[in-house]
């Protein structure tokens, strides 16, 4: 295991992740200097050890030191060569998780349904009794939850690309990509690049460790992972270790043998029937039996801000997707329910294609109100003729959208792009969409 007492650590960037590995390294006697580019009434003091040492107004590595860097520091920028000239190793939290953690790690990974994956899984494993610490990328760093860690467990933790770009050594015991699409393309300058990070997530995973695939994307399908790891894939074609026929999930792999009736379950849209699939590929058989989890997976209700109920308004339902925040993950939107609904997309532009997301608007959408940033260019996809309407900001699209559903209809907030043109980020968006829906 990793030694920290009297090892010098330099962290970049005091938001969640660098605050809570800071404080980490520092209960347990590392030297550690943190260090950010904000004045230092912006940062968080307050909530730091005492024994960390705080650089502010700008970022500072000490020469030879172990360097925890913040998923927000994009590769190539000027911090992020410093790291790199100055640091001995360059880690994220991720890393220096796995190499402390006496569990083991359920690791996921993807672009869309990581954080409803990761928090399912939680929930099925806290409800077999087991001793379950989630985090990562889910909303909270995964250093606060360490010390609390026996070898009896499990770590499951969202992972991001961003995380997974400064992990070497990593080795989960189980990891799941859930699926690759374009995104953050702005960050990384290309796909290719984006997805070798996700790769990462198995580089070092061997026998004994469990890996699982979305079977039916292209991209992951095509992973090779290393010899000797049990891969299991799911997805939409009969045979797979877990398959789903657009009305019941199918196990069937080892001795884990059930077919689950998606009317079971409180999680709604054939999307996370995806979720519920790879989900329990990873879990059953190693960790659990379905019994012990099946009535915390038929309770499980989803998170916040993802295909969440908001409330019914002269007979017309709305739902919040504001987390999907790409076209691929709005497209899922689309396909989860057979019935035409009236969708609500647009926001900040990152620069994804939007051309198969305006197909398909077309194809599963009576009408669409679309605002931001991005109205124009989501319009300019869409085969003429299908009825579009745009306004400028989200408050005025949730209006158009209500008049435009019939009762009985859906309508749902899926923007298919961030939101950081009207509002700071996603969740702040979400709040403000049901507000204005009760409104
Ligand atoms: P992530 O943490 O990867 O962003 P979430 O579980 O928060 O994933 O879901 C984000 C959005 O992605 C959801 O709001 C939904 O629109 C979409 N989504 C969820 N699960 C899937 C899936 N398995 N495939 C494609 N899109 C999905």
């Amino acid at each position: 295991m990793l030694k920290v007492e009297g090892v010098g650590f330099s962290v970049l960037g005091l938001a969640r992740t660098g605050v809570a590995a800071s404080n980490y390294l520092a209960r347990h006697g590392g030297d550690v200097l943190a260090s950010d580019p904000k004045p230092r009434e912006s940062l968080p003091i307050a909530d730091l050890h005492p024994n960390v040492t705080v650089v502010d107004s700008r970022n500072e590595v000490r020469e030879g030191d172990i360097v925890i860097i913040s998923p927000g520091i994009r590769p190539g920028s000027p911090t992020w060569k410093l790291a790199h000239e100055k640091g001995s190793q360059v880690w994220s939290d991720v890393e220096l998780f796995y190499l402390l953690s006496p569990a083991p790690i359920i690791a996921i990974t993807g672009t869309d349904g990581k954080s409803t994956t990761t928090a399912l899984i939680g929930k099925l494993l806290e409800s077999a009794g087991i001793h379950t610490y989630v985090g990562g990328n889910i909303g909270w760093g995964c250093m606060d939850g360490l010390d609390s860690l026996t070898k009896d467990s499990v770590a499951v933790l969202e992972v991001s690309c961003f995380q997974l770009s400064h992990c070497q050594a990593l080795r989960p015991a189980v990891a799941i990509v859930t699926n690759i699409a374009e995104d953050h393309l702005d960050y990384y300058g290309g796909l290719d690049a984006y997805i070798e990070a996700k790769k990462r997530v198995f580089q070092n995973m061997g026998p004994g460790d469990r890996l699982v695939l979305n079977g039916d994307d292209p991209v992951v399908s095509a992973f090779l992972p290393p010899d000797g790891v049990q891969t299991l894939r799911f997805g939409w074609t009969p045979g797979r270790a877990a398959w789903c026929d657009r009305r019941a999930v199918h196990v069937d792999f080892d001795r884990c043998q059930l077919v689950l009736p998606l009317d079971e379950l409180k999680l709604q849209g054939l999307h996370n029937a995806e979720n519920v699939m790879s989900a329990l590929v990873a879990i059953l058989g190693r960790f659990v039996d379905f019994p012990t989890v099946y009535p915390a997976l038929r309770g499980f209700p989803g998170l916040e801000h993802r295909m969440e109920y908001v409330t019914q308004v002269d007979g017309r339902t709305f739902f919040n997707d504001t987390k999907a925040t790409n076209p691929h993950a709005a497209s899922a939107v689309l396909r989860a329910f057979d019935e035409p609904f009236v969708l609500i997309a647009g926001g900040y532009d990152k620069g994804s294609d939007f051309n198969e997301f305006g197909k398909l608007i077309a194809q599963r959408t009576s009408a669409v109100v679309l605002c931001g940033a991005t109205r124009h260019r989501i319009e300019e996809t869409i085969p003429e003729g299908h009825p579009v309407t745009l306004v400028a900001g989200l408050e005025e699209a949730v209006q158009k959208a209500f008049e435009l559903a019939k009762p009985g209809q859906r309508v749902i907030l899926a923007p298919a792009c961030a939101s950081f043109d009207e509002f700071s980020d996603f969740e702040a968006r979400g709040h403000a969409f049901k507000q204005w829906v009760h409104a």
